[in-house]
């Protein structure tokens, strides 16, 4: 289950996350965690979500 609420300083698609505004393209968290999973990033595929986590059901 998503919330309601639209952060509009953060934009996001990823609609498995609990954390997003299922009626709209915004996390609704008030800040969220961006990371790499890389040791030498060089481009956006290579940052993630840090807050991210699965919506259950
Ligand atoms: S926590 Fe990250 S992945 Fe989840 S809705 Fe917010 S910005 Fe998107």
């Amino acid at each position: 289950m998503g919330t309601e609420f639209a952060n509009k300083h953060i934009g996001c698609t990823v609609h498995n996350c609990e954390h997003h505004c299922c009626g709209e393209e915004y996390c609704s968290l008030d800040k969220i965690e961006v990371g790499t999973h890389e040791a030498d990033p060089t481009k956006c595929q290579c940052t993630d979500c840090l807050s991210f986590k699965l919506k259950k059901g």
